[in-house]
């Protein structure tokens, strides 16, 4: 049964409203939520196939907002990894997230993949993809373009993190 399968706990973070919970949602459900709340801290649990003989995935939703930020880093304690989350038609959630990931992995060595969400909208930043391309590059981690809105690119993040997530353990 699943209780045999490892589990991995993938924390979404990054600026309000960048599409998280659009992208934990669908993830699950395979559906796009249009107005989940932002305050909402959730967590959800699937097994899924996106490693080889399967694995538990627990994905931890977390608030955006600054205030949040308690509530959030204890999610990060728990996590094992992090899609750090912006939106390619907001340059600033980029920064933000560059700021948050300065307080939670100052040495940059946890497990991360960089989530550029939003690609189905036609007013995306082609600056804001170079930018965060160049950001992976210097952070050692991939770069994933996504549309929770279409499922673009969304099973491909989680499975980057996953692998992302192994390779750690190994090295543990
Ligand atoms: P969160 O605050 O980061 O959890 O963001 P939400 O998941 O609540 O999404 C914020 C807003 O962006 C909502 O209106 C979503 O419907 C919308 N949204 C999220 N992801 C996408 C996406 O990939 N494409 C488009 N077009 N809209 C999205
Ligand atoms: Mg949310």
């Amino acid at each position: 049964g699943s209780g045999q399968l490892p589990e991995y706990k993938a924390a979404l973070v990054g600026a309000s409203g960048v599409g998280k919970s659009a992208l934990a949602i669908q993830l699950n459900y395979q559906c796009f939520v249009e107005d989940h709340d932002p305050t909402i801290q959730d967590s959800y649990w699937k097994e899924v196939a996106l490693s080889p003989g399967g694995c538990v995935l627990n994905v931890l939703d977390t608030a955006g907002q600054p205030v949040h930020r308690a509530l959030r880093d204890q999610c990060l304690a728990i996590s094992d990894g992090v899609l750090g989350v912006f939106a390619l038609d907001r340059p600033d959630s980029l920064a933000q997230l560059r700021q948050m990931r300065a307080t939670w992995d100052p040495c940059c060595t946890r497990p991360l993949v960089l989530v550029g969400n939003k690609c189905d909208l036609a007013s995306t930043s082609k600056e804001a993809h170079t930018a965060a391309a160049a950001l992976a590059e210097s952070w050692g981690t991939p770069f994933v373009v996504t549309s929770a809105k279409t499922g673009q690119g969304v099973e491909e993040a989680f499975a980057l993190l996953i692998q992302a997530i192994q390779r750690d353990r190994e090295a543990a």
